[in-house]
């Protein structure tokens, strides 16, 4: 309760050049600023933009794209064809055809008034890296030369000994360098001042082990792609010579003002908020998602799509998402390599785009408490070079048989490997969503819609399924005569699974949204590449059978038998799920310290080295860096929250406070007999939880001065449990009493923006 008073100045606003005073309305002015704003999308001096809104989409596409058109044109027919069989299968490129490639690019984008060049990879940080060189040689006689060639486009020597390689080599050790990858177009990064000639590369050490996210997928892709091949050709489908993974990756975002944005040092940090009251509005009323998109919001769209476009990702969807503030884009679906590079993209374009518009794009998984928080969702299929999805349930009964096998590999490789599932998605920010408050929980299950669920149980079963309402007339055969009908499931979706099916595909839910796809990716891949291969064995092992179908139609009743358990058609957020999967013995790994343990398991070294993804000294450094990412970013979040609690917030209620007493003092001095008592309680209330505040920042700052102690005493995945247990719950508890203060401290003078401020104010 704030009972009416009129509290004196404090002596430093008396003095009249407080800093409280300053920050106050810093903040509001903030929020002048930002209520008048008009859009400003355009006048932002990006030329660029106005020359995109003039052109028509289809022109737009791809135009800084060194893609497969261009390269069609500009190469001769023989290092066409090369190049193209060094993209679909692999084949090694010799220099000659290099320099050819190199040549043609070098033209096509100094043409497009490129100054120079970058192999553009993915260490293990989760971001992208590049090193730029200038095509720039000088002549002999002082001009300059332009030069490209074939050896400085497959490969560079970056060096980069600074990126963490969790143990695979000393910095004074091997030097790391950067390989072309041809399969993900070569594209060109322009801004108003000139553009770079980008080369997405995999980045390796001399000694030939991965140090970044992309070797390890394209072998996942190798991995998956043979097996499937494999099982394509048992069951009789000779003419397929080549399967690869597609994916599409939903992006979720926050967009706040970039005003807001520098007044809140947590999220310049952080990239969450560590402090923030609960807003009275947030999103109950359900009035963002898929509502009309405000036109600063829809400007900032447009232009990230065109220059996404431009750099040829194929954006398709963008809409409101659940909390206010919050949007999607959703792309058209790719090679999962090809995909994985846009997916950086966009994120990349997002918030340069932002910048902009004044806007700052928050990809971190939970920027706010109390709303909803972002993930990526990774939809992710297997195609095959004769264009067929093999997830598509099929018309005639040989493609449903062909659907059974591969779902029935994806639902043992999820049973069999949570562990895995769960670890791919295990990054700090991801704590926030699996396994707290927020869906999708942590336990790996999968969805798969009643219908075909039905199916599932009635083969299971040795039974015809129940038809039911929604097959309608659209079954679908099984090839074998036994195995019944198969009802094709358009419509059911269960928004609360980890993982579901959808039709013709799978969404893997619990990616975060600041992740890169490649890690959820790789280990997708080789999970259902060890199930594939496990299915392939089988059939091979029966060959002899008299009767074919019935012997794969077996060993789908064996499968699903054994690994059934990780089928969930329920509500996942419940109470009861968990309780249930516990029964079903399903895995609960709540946090990433938790899930990481499981990584570099003997089973699962093993695993991984089998399919080539990983050596075991290449998993057992993923498994570090894995943790020193974790442990890095929660104590940068604690070192954040322990600045801003005792610089910011503890001096404002300490001022606030002081203000309530003298506004008492003064109030009893000159009227003796007044009823002051709500006044004192709420003074009281204020130093009470002030005083609160500072025996929980004491002892937050006692554990983040103890950290380097501990880390000479832990190993890793002790080191990140104690900064999951004791550093996390001392951060808790200091965000209580701020959050506390918040809806005391008299509005005034609270100097960081406030959520509503930041979630509504645009
Ligand atoms: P949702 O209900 O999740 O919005 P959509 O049909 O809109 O489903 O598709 C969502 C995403 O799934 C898109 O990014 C799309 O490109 C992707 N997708 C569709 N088909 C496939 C496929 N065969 N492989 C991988 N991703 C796919
Ligand atoms: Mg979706």
């Amino acid at each position: 309760m704030n009972p009416a008073c009129t509290p004196l100045p404090s002596p430093a606003l008396r003095d009249g050049h407080s800093t409280q005073n300053m920050t106050a309305s810093t903040r509001k002015s903030a929020v002048r600023t930002i209520s008048k704003a008009k859009d400003i999308s355009n006048s932002n001096g990006f030329e660029e933009v106005h020359k995109s809104k003039e052109m028509k989409l289809q022109e737009l596409y791809g135009i800084s794209v060194f893609n497969d058109a261009v390269q069609r044109q500009m190469l001769p027919r023989s290092v066409y064809q090369a190049l193209r069989r060094t993209v679909e299968s692999g084949a090694e490129l010799d220099l000659e055809i290099a320099d050819a490639v190199a040549s043609a690019m070098k033209e096509w984008a100094i043409e497009r008034g490129a100054t120079h060049y970058t192999h553009w990879f993915q260490p293990m940080t989760g971001l992208t890296a590049e090193k730029h060189d200038s095509f720039l040689t000088p002549g002999g006689n002082g001009e300059p030369l332009m030069a490209f060639s074939g050896k400085e486009l497959v490969r560079g020597e970056p060096d980069a000994s600074s990126f963490p390689s969790g143990g695979i080599r000393a910095t004074f050790e091997a030097r790391g360098y950067t390989a072309w990858d041809p399969t993900s177009p070569a594209f060109l990064r322009e801004t108003a001042d000139g553009a770079t000639l980008t080369i997405p590369t995999a980045f390796c050490s001399w000694t030939g082990e991965a140090l970044d996210k992309k070797t390890p997928l394209l072998r996942s892709c190798e991995a998956i792609g043979t097996q499937a091949v494999r099982l394509l050709h048992l069951i009789g489908e000779q003419a397929v010579s080549r399967v690869y993974p597609t994916a599409g990756a939903e992006q979720e975002y926050f967009l706040i003002d970039r005003e807001f944005y520098f007044l809140r040092p947590d999220l310049v940090s952080a990239g969450r908020t560590l402090v923030g009251a609960k807003p009275p509005k947030g999103q109950e009323l359900d009035d963002h998602y898929f509502g009309a998109i405000s036109h600063r919001v829809l400007a900032f769209m447009m232009e990230a799509e065109q220059e996404l476009w431009k750099l040829g990702v194929p954006i398709k969807t963008r809409h409101n998402e659940v909390a206010p503030s919050q949007f999607e884009f959703a792309p058209y679906f790719e090679h999962i390599s090809v995909a994985a590079d846009h997916n950086m993209l966009t994120m990349e374009v997002l918030q340069d785009v932002a910048e902009r518009h004044g806007l700052a794009a928050l990809l971190h998984e939970k920027p706010f408490a109390g709303v909803n928080g972002s993930g990526k969702h990774l939809n992710w299929s297997l195609c095959d070079d004769l264009g067929h999805n093999l997830l598509d349930p099929g018309k005639t009964p040989h493609d449903n048989l062909k659907f059974i096998l591969f779902l029935c590999a994806i639902i043992r490789a999820v049973d069999l490997h949570q562990d895995l599932l769960r670890a791919s998605v295990a990054v700090a920010g991801n704590d926030h969503r699996l396994g707290a408050n927020e869906a999708p929980p942590a336990i790996m299950s999968i969805f798969i819609g009643d219908n075909l669920q039905e199916v599932v149980d009635s083969l299971v079963e040795g039974r015809a399924p129940a038809q039911s309402e929604a097959a309608n007339g659209d079954d679908l055969r099984l090839g074998v005569s036994a195995l019944p009908d198969l009802p094709r499931d358009a419509t059911d979706r269960n928004r609360t699974s980890p993982f579901a099916f959808t039709g013709n595909k799978f969404e893997f839910r619990a990616v975060a949204s600041s992740q890169s796809v490649s890690y959820p990716s790789t280990i997708l891949n080789t999970i259902v590449a060890e199930s594939i291969d496990h299915l392939a064995n089988e059939i091979e092992a029966r060959s002899e059978a008299s009767d074919r179908g019935a012997m794969i139609q077996e060993i789908v009743r064996e499968t699903l038998s054994k690994h059934g358990r990780v089928l969930f058609t329920g509500d996942n957020y419940s109470g009861d799920w968990e309780a249930e999967a516990q029964k079903r013995g399903l895995l609960n790994l709540r946090t990433t310290p938790e899930a990481l343990d499981y990584f570099a398991s003997e089973a699962n070294t093993a695993l991984f080295d089998k399919y080539g993804v990983f050596s075991p000294r290449e998993t057992a450094s993923r498994s570090n860096v894995l943790y020193e990412k974790y442990i890095g970013r929660i104590h940068i979040e604690a070192l954040a929250l322990k600045e801003l609690a005792s610089t910011v917030v503890l001096p404002t209620a300490i001022n606030w406070q002081g203000n309530l007493a003298d506004s008492i003092n003064a109030t009893l001095s000159a009227a003796p007999a007044a009823e002051i008592g709500p006044q004192r309680e709420y003074l009281e209330e204020v130093a009470s939880v002030t005083g609160h505040l500072k025996a929980a920042c004491d002892k937050l700052t006692v554990l983040c001065d103890l950290a380097q102690a501990k880390e000479k005493a832990l190993a890793l995945g002790d080191l990140a449990a104690w900064y999951c247990a004791d550093v996390i719950a001392a951060m808790d508890a200091v965000r209580a009493e701020a959050d506390h203060l918040e809806g005391l401290v008299d509005d005034e003078t609270w100097p960081l923006p406030k959520y509503r401020e930041l979630l509504f104010v645009h």
